[in-house]
């Protein structure tokens, strides 16, 4: 028989403490005691300041619990409680650990990744020298900061401070002055305020706070990055038939409160944000609250004002130009229960919510949905744990859906709700596509081809406003011939090759294969082969030469590092300060100008060449985004594409706004090269300064690899990375493709851990990206 203990001092309180250790042989918990006096305090998902080694580091509460036996040896004690309120619920453990097993990452970046920066502490080191003995402490810093005002409040009631007033001395001028405002203004008042309204020091204060007729209070001030702004107030706009049939489609999968995905595929402007907007104020009326991912790129203010227009206060806003304090207290707004909408980029998905009710992605097909950094997690998947968790819908939108979320939604996994319509019944823009090779034999040696440069003019001459488009990612990795437009390919991959600068031979960077530097085009002979590119300095440079007095507006990663610099540019260009705005990727999306009538990509095949096979499919995505842009109001729209292979079906199919004619034909493609969504890809890159040892140890793994996975399952590589050097260190990488590999995830630890000595012990470093957005 088993007699259950109740006394209280067979009772070991202790915390399952995760220690703020970036290693992987320290990736687990550890059991501290809970001694007595923190036992009030402490919860689940609160860090804490533990003994760790020498050290004193921060750490997790990953679980806590009673042990009923004493411990076999010593346990040390967790020394310090740093959250009242915890930072991770209940439910952003569980995704930790499964974002470990999911993303083969260490269980502590996991939790990272999910709390505002100021609360990951870092610990310092410090030294000190005592009777000449140098003697090192670390200290675990806490970051967070709150900004604090004072305030005065009458400690009195009013009614008797004329009374008071008597009583002081008939000199305290000063005092009196204070009383009497304090009493006039029925609340309190800001110190600062207070003391100039009266014009006098704190010593008045003071003296009255000894007589026990004020007092000082703090008060906590929020940082509110919108306080500045005025959001007109929008109500719910009277539904079309399809956003209806959407709607109702969407409120009956909360009604039946079970989780599912829905797909929005809606051409823009077909209406898709109000239908987000209306979803959400269904949820908000059953009391639940609401995650909405954007990229980045459009958390423009247009954005965001759509948001707080409709519900005000009870928006938050995360994006990467908030100040750590500033994101910081917008996240405390929602974990306090302060908020009920949660708007932001990938890191939005992490908002503390309890009572989730709905998780909207916009522009689904966006690649920063997709963390590059460990952990690399991809939003669509994290969003779907948590709709699982809380039994509600995930909504997917994009105009230009991925080829892995349209497959899912043909096959049923996701349900599928198309827009076809425009809401203005305005019309898609012509798209006219201009050959490039054309313009060469023609003697155009410029980068504006005759249509463009025609239209350019036009438009100026109009007063109308125009958006050109370069695409700089990409540059100078290929090599194209100008005449013919040939681009070489791997015979096995179906990708471009990669031109290395370093020993001239052109690699196909996910199998190895190689081919020597061409001097001429294998396909027409000619000798205008070279690299490809330019910058949108030098397009800038050249409009001003051949358009006298345009006025440009460049935004490219030079002119937009400055805080509000990205703001200042829309904002100057839609008060039509300039002609032109001229712009990479940032300039893609989102953005509605009424008089904008021109849309010029200057070299859609930048994208097309990339050394990725998703090229076509992102050519496809950019164009249709771009053109958009064009004739979104009364004013009707053009829009210019010039490339040197303008029959590629994603340039094609794009021009016609085709959707579904260029999914069939990539799919085609992807089936017989083998890639997502018929197969998965999982990418490991191996890197270490020592290059012969580094290839050792890759051989190695993937030999092993080789051995472990099923017989269908591919694995290419060891090859070197396409970025085969990064701060001296050698990088080399392996594939895996595969269709069904159900226990990769614990194979993947399993190597890990058999490279434990070449990782611990020899600096090798091992990082793991399934279904990788970026392969260059
Ligand atoms: P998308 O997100 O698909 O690009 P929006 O929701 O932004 O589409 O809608 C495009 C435009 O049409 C916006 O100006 C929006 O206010 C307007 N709009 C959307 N739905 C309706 C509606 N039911 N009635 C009238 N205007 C609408
Ligand atoms: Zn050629
Ligand atoms: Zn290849």
């Amino acid at each position: 028989m088993c007699a259950i203990k109740t006394e209280d001092h067979s009772r070991y309180p202790m915390a399952e403490v995760l220690v703020n250790v970036a290693a992987q042989d320290v990736d687990r918990t550890f059991d501290y005691l809970i001694p007595p006096a923190l036992s009030d305090q402490l919860q689940k998902g609160a860090r804490v300041v533990v003994p760790f080694g020498p050290r004193k580091v921060q750490g997790y509460v990953l679980n806590i619990k009673d042990v009923h036996e004493e411990p076999q040896h010593r346990l040390k004690s967790v020394e310090q409680v740093l959250d009242e309120k915890p930072p991770l619920t209940e439910e952003l453990i569980e995704l930790g650990h499964w974002m470990k097993r999911e993303y083969t990452c260490l269980l502590v970046s996991a939790m990272e990744a999910m709390i505002p920066a100021v609360l990951k502490a870092k610990t310092k080191r410090k030294v000190t020298y005592q009777n000449g003995k140098r003697q090192t402490t670390y200290e675990v810093a806490d970051k967070v900061t709150q900004r604090v005002q004072t305030f005065v409040k009458l400690c009195v009631p009013e009614q008797e401070v004329g009374h008071h007033l008597e009583k002081l001395h008939a000199k305290a001028v000063k005092q009196r002055k204070v009383l009497t405002t304090l009493a006039e203004r029925q609340q309190a008042w800001l110190l600062s305020d207070l003391l100039a309204a009266c014009d006098t020091t704190l010593s008045t204060v003071k003296a009255l706070e000894e007589k026990g007729l004020v007092q000082r209070v703090k008060k906590e001030k929020r940082r509110d990055p919108y306080a500045a702004h005025h959001f007109e107030r929008s109500s719910p706009l009277p539904l079309t038939e399809e956003q209806q049939q959407a709607l109702q489609q969407i409120t009956a999968q909360v009604d039946r409160q079970e989780s599912r995905t829905f797909l929005v595929h809606g051409v823009t402007g077909s209406g898709k944000t109000e239908l987000y907007l209306q979803s959400i104020a269904y949820i908000l009326e059953q009391g639940k609250e609401a995650i909405v991912l954007v990229p980045e790129i459009s958390l423009t203010p247009q954005m965001v004002e759509r948001f707080k227009g409709r519900f005000g206060e009870q928006v938050a806003v995360l994006h990467s130009r908030l100040s750590s304090g500033e994101r910081y207290d917008e996240w405390r707004r929602i974990r306090d229960g302060q908020v009920k909408v949660a708007i932001g980029a990938r890191s939005a998905l992490f908002a503390p919510f309890q009572n989730l009710g709905l998780i909207i992605i916009d522009e689904e097909h966006e690649s920063s949905y997709k963390q590059e950094e460990s952990p690399k997690y991809h939003a669509r998947d994290v969003a779907i744990f948590r709709a699982q968790y809380h039994q509600v819908p995930v909504v997917l939108g994009s105009a230009t859906p991925t080829l892995e979320s349209f497959a899912r939604a043909q096959k049923g996994v996701y349900q599928l709700i198309s827009l076809h319509q425009r809401i203005q019944g305005s019309q898609l823009p012509e798209v006219e596509v201009v050959d490039m090779r054309q313009e060469l034999k023609a003697g155009n040696r410029t980068m504006f081809s005759r249509p463009l440069y025609e239209k350019i003019n036009a438009c100026l001459e109009r007063r109308e406003q125009m958006v050109l488009f370069l695409n700089r990612r990409g540059y100078n990795t290929f090599v194209m011939c100008r005449d013919c437009g040939y681009v070489a390919e791997c015979p096995h991959c179906d990708i471009s090759l990669t031109f290395h600068k370093r020993d001239g031979a052109h690699r196909c960077h996910y199998c190895g294969y190689e081919e020597r530097q061409l001097s001429v085009c294998p396909q027409c002979e000619s000798e205008h082969i070279r690299f490809f590119g330019t910058g949108t300095q030098k397009v800038e440079e050249e409009l001003y030469k051949h358009f006298p007095g345009i006025r440009v507006i460049r935004m490219d990663v030079d002119t937009t590092q400055k805080k509000g610099a990205h703001e200042q540019h829309l904002q100057a260009f839609r008060e039509q300060k300039a002609d032109c705005l001229l712009g990479t990727q940032m300039i893609a999306k989102g953005l509605d100008f009424e008089r904008v009538t021109l849309v010029g990509v200057i070299a859609a095949d930048a994208l097309l060449h990339l050394p990725d096979f998703r090229a076509a499919e992102k050519t496809f995505q950019l164009l249709t985004q771009v053109s958009g842009r064009a004739g979104r109001h009364e004013l009707p729209g053009k829009v210019v594409v010039q490339s040197y292979t303008p029959d590629h079906y994603s340039i094609e199919t794009a021009s016609k706004h085709d959707y579904n004619t260029f999914y069939q034909l990539e799919m085609k493609n992807r089936r017989q090269r083998g890639y997502p969504p018929y197969y998965f890809l999982t990418l490991i890159t191996f890197s270490h300064p020592d290059l012969p040892y580094l290839v050792k140890v890759c051989e190695q793994s993937v030999q092993w690899v080789k051995q472990q996975v099923s017989p269908n399952t591919i694995v290419l590589g060891p090859v070197a990375s396409p970025i085969p050097r990064i701060k001296d260190r050698y990088r080399y990488q392996c594939m895996i493709k595969y269709r069904d590999e159900p226990q990769l995830g614990g194979l993947l630890t399993q190597l890990i851990e058999r490279n434990d000595i070449h990782i611990n012990k020899n600096d090798l470093i091992l990082q793991v990206d399934r279904n990788p957005q970026i392969l260059m």
